[in-house]
């Protein structure tokens, strides 16, 4: 083989194909952002500006004004996220993905686990896979990423570590490619959080039921989850208001609780960390609850930071910049930074 053919060969197998796996995943039903889940939500929006519109709950003249108008779709932060989003997607790859591979094998995996509790009390007789214990092991799946999630959440807005969440929260204005607006080491740090929760949560369920099982899912996802991108996910990061009523928000996360979550009002601080269930946040006290009458919500980090978050480059570099600011002696001046949690 020539030098040519070979370097042809490395780019289809390290850049080209990777890339455009990326790419098709937008079509995929693996993730919130896929166009499927982006349909279904501004589906639920179009059904609620009709109805709002009906009943005189709202004086949006269009559907288009109702989402926001070109004063959120065009504005320079939704700009931001989409390019960040493309960009994200490349860090994936090119970062987050060998860097967890590389701490992956010093994580307790299911297998492990496994293996202890097999040493420890035994094997358990198998009783084989049934669509109940399937569907029940899937169930444990999404529960335990939701909670694992709140807490990564929770922790992302400590003192040290806000100034990498923060990059969510410094956006003014919401859109659904917000929800990608995740500073790398926020991601590797969540994922490996998860992996390692996942890990010792598979590993007694499959002890306990007495083998490897897998779980239930629907177009390769957990089902649960599915279920939860179909039902407005994306709409969390969005101007539409929708709230799931102060009962079922005690349970349920709804968009309107993650638009307080964003909101940079003192009130609204620590408020909100749940992702798919607000269950986690009514247990550990940080619930609020929200109803069908909109409260006037302002997003981002405040004035002072509006400067600060304009290029993709300034969303990967800025919390290194504070984090440097926040050591001993080596404080920023004129640059206040906003810790709505400690
Ligand atoms: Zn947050
Ligand atoms: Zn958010």
């Amino acid at each position: 083989m020539d030098v040519f053919s070979l370097i042809y060969k490395r780019l289809i197998e390290w850049v080209i194909t990777p890339i455009t796996e990326q790419f098709y995943s937008i079509f995929s039903f693996n993730g919130r952002l896929g166009v499927v889940f982006l349909c279904a939500s501004y589906g639920v929006a179009y059904g609620l500006f009709r109805f709002r519109k009906q009943h005189g709950l709202t004086d949006a003249p269009s559907f288009w004004q109702f989402i926001g108008g070109s004063r959120v779709y065009f504005h320079r932060s939704a700009w931001l996220d989409c390019r960040y989003y493309l960009l994200r997607k490349l860090l994936k790859l090119a970062l987050v993905l060998p860097i967890v591979h590389l701490v992956d094998p010093y994580i307790l995996r299911s297998g492990d686990y496994l293996a202890f509790f097999n040493n420890l009390w035994g094997a358990r007789p198998r009783p084989g896979d049934g669509l109940s214990l399937a569907l029940l092991y899937g169930l444990g799946v999404f529960l335990v990423k939701d909670f694992t999630h709140y807490w990564v959440h929770r922790a992302f807005h400590s003192r040290w570590l806000w100034a990498f969440h923060k990059v969510h929260h410094s956006a003014p204005v919401l859109v659904p490619a917000t929800a990608s607006r995740i500073h790398f080491v926020e991601r590797i740090v969540g994922t490996l959080s998860i992996t390692a929760c996942l890990g010792l949560y598979v590993g007694t369920f499959w002890y306990l039921s007495g083998g490897e099982i897998s779980h239930y899912r629907l177009f390769g996802v957990t089902y649960v989850v599915f279920i939860f991108n179909s039902l407005a996910a994306n709409l969390r990061h969005t101007q539409v208001w929708l709230s799931f009523g102060p009962v079922l928000e005690h349970v349920l996360n709804s968009p309107a609780q993650h638009q307080i979550h964003h909101s940079d009002a003192p009130r609204h601080f620590n408020r909100n960390f749940g992702t798919n269930l607000s269950l986690w946040d009514w247990m550990f006290g940080t619930l609020y609850v929200t109803n069908a009458r909109p409260e006037p919500l302002r997003f981002g980090t405040g004035e002072q930071d509006h400067q600060r978050y304009l290029t993709v480059y300034s969303l990967i570099v800025t919390p290194f910049v504070d984090i440097a600011g926040k050591l001993p002696g080596k404080r920023l001046r004129g640059i206040k930074t906003q810790t709505p949690y400690s």
